[in-house]
Protein backbone atom coordinates (compact mmCIF):
# COMPACT_ATOMS: atom_id res chain seq x y z
CA UNK A 1 0.00 0.00 0.00
CA UNK A 2 1.53 3.26 -1.16
CA UNK A 3 0.08 7.14 0.20
CA UNK A 4 -0.07 10.11 -2.15
CA UNK A 5 2.91 12.70 -0.94
CA UNK A 6 0.70 15.65 1.46
CA UNK A 7 2.58 18.11 -0.84
CA UNK A 8 1.88 17.89 -4.30
CA UNK A 9 -0.22 14.17 -4.46
CA UNK A 10 2.80 12.13 -6.14
CA UNK A 11 2.56 8.90 -5.41
CA UNK A 12 6.31 8.22 -6.52
CA UNK A 13 8.07 7.78 -3.89
CA UNK A 14 11.43 6.41 -2.30
CA UNK A 15 11.60 4.71 0.96
CA UNK A 16 14.63 6.04 3.48
CA UNK A 17 14.15 3.43 5.94
CA UNK A 18 11.70 2.23 8.67
CA UNK A 19 10.83 4.49 11.76
CA UNK A 20 11.71 4.06 15.35
CA UNK A 21 9.05 3.61 17.51
CA UNK A 22 9.07 4.15 21.53
CA UNK A 23 7.82 2.02 24.38
CA UNK A 24 3.78 3.95 23.62
CA UNK A 25 4.09 4.25 19.91
CA UNK A 26 4.86 0.50 19.20
CA UNK A 27 2.02 -0.49 20.66
CA UNK A 28 0.07 1.54 18.32
CA UNK A 29 1.72 0.22 14.97
CA UNK A 30 -0.97 -1.36 12.83
CA UNK A 31 0.71 -0.86 9.79
CA UNK A 32 4.61 -1.73 7.71
CA UNK A 33 5.15 1.88 8.32
CA UNK A 34 8.12 3.42 6.13
CA UNK A 35 9.49 6.96 6.04
CA UNK A 36 9.74 7.76 2.58
CA UNK A 37 10.84 10.80 0.30
CA UNK A 38 8.64 12.23 -2.50
CA UNK A 39 10.59 11.83 -5.69
CA UNK A 40 9.00 15.46 -7.41
CA UNK A 41 8.86 17.96 -4.29
CA UNK A 42 11.52 15.99 -1.99
CA UNK A 43 9.18 16.20 1.32
CA UNK A 44 9.51 13.35 3.89
CA UNK A 45 6.26 11.59 4.77
CA UNK A 46 5.31 8.41 6.36
CA UNK A 47 3.40 6.09 4.01
CA UNK A 48 1.24 4.23 4.56
CA UNK A 49 -0.74 7.39 6.06
CA UNK A 50 -1.13 7.22 9.51
CA UNK A 51 -3.91 6.35 11.15
CA UNK A 52 -3.61 6.84 14.54
CA UNK A 53 -5.98 8.15 17.16
CA UNK A 54 -6.29 11.65 18.64
CA UNK A 55 -6.38 9.38 21.93
CA UNK A 56 -3.47 7.84 20.69
CA UNK A 57 -1.89 10.74 19.93
CA UNK A 58 -2.47 12.42 23.01
CA UNK A 59 -0.84 10.07 24.99
CA UNK A 60 2.20 9.91 22.84
CA UNK A 61 2.52 14.20 23.47
CA UNK A 62 1.63 13.43 27.10
CA UNK A 63 4.55 11.64 27.42
CA UNK A 64 7.59 13.98 28.83
CA UNK A 65 7.43 15.79 25.48
CA UNK A 66 8.06 19.32 26.77
CA UNK A 67 12.06 18.54 28.87
CA UNK A 68 12.42 21.19 31.34
CA UNK A 69 15.29 23.76 30.39
CA UNK A 70 17.72 25.72 32.81
CA UNK A 71 17.31 29.23 33.42
CA UNK A 72 20.46 30.01 31.32
CA UNK A 73 17.90 28.25 28.34
CA UNK A 74 14.65 30.18 29.17
CA UNK A 75 16.55 33.37 28.64
CA UNK A 76 18.24 32.76 25.64
CA UNK A 77 15.18 31.31 24.14
CA UNK A 78 13.30 34.51 25.33
CA UNK A 79 16.12 36.69 23.60
CA UNK A 80 15.42 34.91 20.23
CA UNK A 81 12.35 35.23 20.05
CA UNK A 82 12.06 38.93 21.12
CA UNK A 83 14.25 39.29 18.03
CA UNK A 84 12.24 37.54 15.88
CA UNK A 85 9.09 39.79 16.19
CA UNK A 86 11.33 42.81 15.32
CA UNK A 87 12.44 41.19 12.43
CA UNK A 88 8.67 40.50 11.54
CA UNK A 89 7.56 44.24 13.27
CA UNK A 90 10.16 45.62 10.06
CA UNK A 91 7.47 44.21 7.64
CA UNK A 92 4.15 45.21 9.24
CA UNK A 93 2.54 48.41 8.47
CA UNK A 94 -0.12 50.27 10.43
CA UNK A 95 -0.40 51.13 14.35
CA UNK A 96 -2.75 48.04 15.18
CA UNK A 97 -1.26 44.76 14.44
CA UNK A 98 -3.47 41.94 14.72
CA UNK A 99 -1.56 38.76 15.73
CA UNK A 100 -2.16 35.24 15.46
CA UNK A 101 -0.29 31.95 17.13
CA UNK A 102 -1.06 29.09 16.07
CA UNK A 103 0.25 26.16 18.26
CA UNK A 104 0.86 28.59 20.79
CA UNK A 105 1.81 26.05 23.77
CA UNK A 106 3.08 27.79 26.66
CA UNK A 107 2.56 31.38 25.10
CA UNK A 108 5.77 32.92 25.20
CA UNK A 109 5.26 34.24 22.39
CA UNK A 110 1.89 35.89 22.90
CA UNK A 111 3.66 37.85 25.82
CA UNK A 112 5.58 39.36 23.66
CA UNK A 113 2.25 39.98 21.73
CA UNK A 114 0.95 41.29 24.97
CA UNK A 115 4.60 43.59 25.31
CA UNK A 116 3.96 45.55 21.97
CA UNK A 117 0.49 46.20 22.88
CA UNK A 118 -0.78 44.06 19.68
CA UNK A 119 -4.37 42.42 19.40
CA UNK A 120 -3.40 38.61 20.32
CA UNK A 121 -5.32 35.62 19.51
CA UNK A 122 -3.56 32.06 20.93
CA UNK A 123 -4.86 28.87 19.47
CA UNK A 124 -3.71 25.31 20.60
CA UNK A 125 -5.43 22.15 21.17
CA UNK A 126 -4.93 22.19 24.66
CA UNK A 127 -4.42 24.61 27.19
CA UNK A 128 -0.59 24.60 28.37
CA UNK A 129 -0.36 28.47 28.66
CA UNK A 130 1.97 29.48 31.94
CA UNK A 131 0.06 32.20 33.96
CA UNK A 132 1.67 35.36 31.96
CA UNK A 133 0.13 34.04 29.21
CA UNK A 134 -3.08 34.19 30.71
CA UNK A 135 -3.09 37.17 32.26
CA UNK A 136 -2.78 39.27 29.78
CA UNK A 137 -5.32 41.17 27.48
CA UNK A 138 -6.06 38.50 24.65
CA UNK A 139 -8.15 35.88 22.76
CA UNK A 140 -7.15 32.07 23.68
CA UNK A 141 -9.14 28.96 21.75
CA UNK A 142 -8.46 25.62 22.68
CA UNK A 143 -9.42 23.53 19.29
CA UNK A 144 -8.12 22.53 15.47
CA UNK A 145 -6.45 25.52 13.59
CA UNK A 146 -8.32 24.22 10.78
CA UNK A 147 -11.82 24.14 12.03
CA UNK A 148 -12.18 27.11 13.05
CA UNK A 149 -14.02 30.29 11.20
CA UNK A 150 -11.45 33.72 11.41
CA UNK A 151 -12.07 36.36 9.70
CA UNK A 152 -10.59 36.63 5.84
CA UNK A 153 -7.64 38.93 5.22
CA UNK A 154 -7.71 39.72 9.13
CA UNK A 155 -4.15 39.12 10.59
CA UNK A 156 -0.74 41.60 10.35
CA UNK A 157 1.50 38.76 11.35
CA UNK A 158 1.06 34.89 12.04
CA UNK A 159 3.57 32.67 13.87
CA UNK A 160 3.84 29.34 12.66
CA UNK A 161 6.84 27.79 14.82
CA UNK A 162 6.92 23.83 14.78
CA UNK A 163 3.79 23.28 13.90
CA UNK A 164 3.60 22.18 9.72
CA UNK A 165 5.98 18.93 10.74
CA UNK A 166 3.12 17.65 12.91
CA UNK A 167 0.63 17.59 10.90
CA UNK A 168 -0.86 15.28 8.20
CA UNK A 169 -2.03 18.28 6.32
CA UNK A 170 0.40 21.23 6.05
CA UNK A 171 -0.93 22.16 2.41
CA UNK A 172 -4.39 22.87 4.26
CA UNK A 173 -2.30 24.81 7.37
CA UNK A 174 -0.73 26.73 4.61
CA UNK A 175 -4.09 27.37 2.17
CA UNK A 176 -5.64 27.87 5.56
CA UNK A 177 -2.83 30.70 6.71
CA UNK A 178 -3.02 32.30 3.53
CA UNK A 179 -7.07 32.93 3.67
CA UNK A 180 -6.61 35.19 7.23
CA UNK A 181 -3.65 36.90 6.55
CA UNK A 182 -3.76 40.14 5.21
CA UNK A 183 -2.34 41.77 2.11
CA UNK A 184 0.81 43.09 3.08
CA UNK A 185 0.85 40.88 6.41
CA UNK A 186 3.46 38.32 7.12
CA UNK A 187 3.66 34.52 8.58
CA UNK A 188 6.66 33.12 10.04
CA UNK A 189 6.96 29.60 9.97
CA UNK A 190 9.97 27.53 11.62
CA UNK A 191 10.48 23.84 11.03
CA UNK A 192 13.11 21.48 11.24
CA UNK A 193 16.06 20.97 8.12
CA UNK A 194 16.16 17.36 7.23
CA UNK A 195 18.84 17.33 5.12
CA UNK A 196 21.22 19.11 7.71
CA UNK A 197 24.64 17.61 8.05
CA UNK A 198 23.69 17.03 11.70
CA UNK A 199 21.28 13.84 10.08
CA UNK A 200 23.78 13.05 6.97
CA UNK A 201 26.46 12.23 10.05
CA UNK A 202 23.42 10.54 11.94
CA UNK A 203 23.34 8.31 8.84
CA UNK A 204 26.71 7.69 8.49
CA UNK A 205 26.45 6.67 12.09
CA UNK A 206 24.10 4.20 12.14
CA UNK A 207 25.24 2.91 8.84
CA UNK A 208 29.00 1.71 11.22
CA UNK A 209 26.37 0.11 13.98
CA UNK A 210 24.71 -1.71 11.53
CA UNK A 211 21.06 -0.56 11.32
CA UNK A 212 20.97 1.23 8.00
CA UNK A 213 17.56 0.05 7.53
CA UNK A 214 16.33 2.72 10.09
CA UNK A 215 15.57 6.42 8.73
CA UNK A 216 17.40 9.58 10.52
CA UNK A 217 14.68 11.68 8.96
CA UNK A 218 11.49 12.56 10.61
CA UNK A 219 10.34 10.73 13.92
CA UNK A 220 6.61 10.22 13.46
CA UNK A 221 6.98 7.36 16.52
CA UNK A 222 9.22 8.66 18.88
CA UNK A 223 9.81 12.40 20.50
CA UNK A 224 9.28 14.94 18.99
CA UNK A 225 6.99 12.94 16.87
CA UNK A 226 7.44 15.03 13.73
CA UNK A 227 6.02 13.61 10.59
CA UNK A 228 6.74 15.49 7.48
CA UNK A 229 9.85 16.48 7.11
CA UNK A 230 11.05 19.86 5.07
CA UNK A 231 14.48 20.67 3.24
CA UNK A 232 14.81 23.61 1.33
CA UNK A 233 13.57 22.17 -1.94
CA UNK A 234 10.24 21.02 -0.63
CA UNK A 235 9.39 24.22 1.40
CA UNK A 236 10.21 26.23 -1.62
CA UNK A 237 8.26 23.77 -3.92
CA UNK A 238 4.76 24.53 -1.61
CA UNK A 239 5.19 28.30 -1.16
CA UNK A 240 5.36 28.82 -4.74
CA UNK A 241 2.39 26.25 -5.50
CA UNK A 242 0.39 28.63 -3.28
CA UNK A 243 1.19 31.63 -4.69
CA UNK A 244 2.82 32.66 -1.09
CA UNK A 245 6.59 34.66 -1.27
CA UNK A 246 9.39 34.40 0.59
CA UNK A 247 10.41 37.61 2.40
CA UNK A 248 12.85 35.85 4.28
CA UNK A 249 14.54 32.79 4.46
CA UNK A 250 17.92 31.74 7.30
CA UNK A 251 19.00 28.47 8.02
CA UNK A 252 20.26 28.74 11.19
CA UNK A 253 21.21 26.29 14.48
CA UNK A 254 21.21 26.54 18.16
CA UNK A 255 25.29 26.05 18.36
CA UNK A 256 25.55 27.03 21.69
CA UNK A 257 23.00 25.51 23.51
CA UNK A 258 25.55 23.07 25.47
CA UNK A 259 26.34 25.81 27.40
CA UNK A 260 22.94 25.01 29.34
CA UNK A 261 24.70 22.07 30.72
CA UNK A 262 27.32 22.66 33.34
CA UNK A 263 31.32 20.82 32.32
CA UNK A 264 30.50 18.25 35.03
CA UNK A 265 27.37 16.99 32.75
CA UNK A 266 27.81 14.92 29.92
CA UNK A 267 25.66 17.04 27.65
CA UNK A 268 28.57 19.46 27.78
CA UNK A 269 31.33 17.51 26.40
CA UNK A 270 29.08 16.31 23.50
CA UNK A 271 28.02 19.56 22.45
CA UNK A 272 31.25 20.94 22.55
CA UNK A 273 33.25 18.60 20.64
CA UNK A 274 30.30 16.99 18.86
CA UNK A 275 27.67 19.31 17.67
CA UNK A 276 29.06 22.59 17.66
CA UNK A 277 31.51 21.54 14.83
CA UNK A 278 28.95 19.66 13.22
CA UNK A 279 26.83 22.96 13.22
CA UNK A 280 29.11 25.61 12.26
CA UNK A 281 30.34 23.61 8.90
CA UNK A 282 26.66 22.57 8.42
CA UNK A 283 26.05 26.92 8.64
CA UNK A 284 28.73 27.24 6.03
CA UNK A 285 27.34 24.63 3.40
CA UNK A 286 23.51 25.39 3.89
CA UNK A 287 23.46 22.36 6.06
CA UNK A 288 22.39 23.79 9.42
CA UNK A 289 19.27 22.45 11.31
CA UNK A 290 16.47 25.04 10.90
CA UNK A 291 15.11 27.04 8.91
CA UNK A 292 12.91 30.06 9.43
CA UNK A 293 10.62 31.94 7.00
CA UNK A 294 8.41 34.87 6.81
CA UNK A 295 6.27 34.88 3.72
CA UNK A 296 3.79 37.11 2.47
CA UNK A 297 0.94 37.02 0.03
CA UNK A 298 0.51 39.31 -3.00
CA UNK A 299 -3.30 37.49 -3.89
CA UNK A 300 -5.94 36.09 -2.31
ZN1 LIG B 1 5.63 15.70 -3.25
Amino acid sequence: MNSICPLCDSSKNKSVGRPKTNSISKNFIDNDYKVVQCLNCDVYYVSPRISFSEEQWSKLYNNEYFSSQSDWLIKKRAEELSQRFDKASKYLKGDQISFLDVGCGEGKSLIEGFKRDWEVTGIDIVDNRIEAAKTGNGNFIVGNFIDQKFPKNHFDFIYLDSVLEHVLNPKEYLLKIKEILKIGGVCYIGVPNEDSLFNIIRKIVFTLLGRNDFSVKIKPFDNPYHIIGFNEKSLKYILNELDLEIVYLRNFGRKFDFLSHTPNQRGYWIGLFFLLPIEFIGNMFNKDVYYELLISKKTN
